[in-house]
């Protein structure tokens, strides 16, 4: 949404869902909420600009974990028993072991 529906304005932007009703309809619908600020006109509309709340930003975009830093740390640690996630970084390290 980029203009006011009522009023024509470009200064339209994203407004805090209300209650549980509104959380829901923006959990299951591309519509969110938004709200004009020169005629309070407030509804709904498909998304088109940031989130007013940065909460609602999707984790997507985090960075991929430095395994190279959870190398290091699982070789310098004194107890290499904890291995409870068999992610690659300890597979490698148990094929390592395995070779000695
Ligand atoms: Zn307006």
């Amino acid at each position: 949404m980029r203009a006011c529906p009522s009023c024509g304005s470009p200064r339209i932007h994203r407004s805090r869902t209300k209650g549980w009703i509104e959380h829901i309809r923006k959990t299951l619908s591309p519509d969110r909420p938004h709200r004009c600020p020169d005629c309070h006109w407030r509804g709904w509309a498909i998304e088109t600009q940031e989130p007013f709340e940065p909460e609602e930003a999707k984790p997507s975009h985090r960075p991929a974990p430095d395994f190279g830093l959870i190398d290091r740390a699982v070789r310098s640690s004194k107890a290499p028993g904890h291995t409870r996630s068999p992610d690659r970084t300890f597979r490698a390290i148990d094929d390592k072991l395995k070779r000695v």
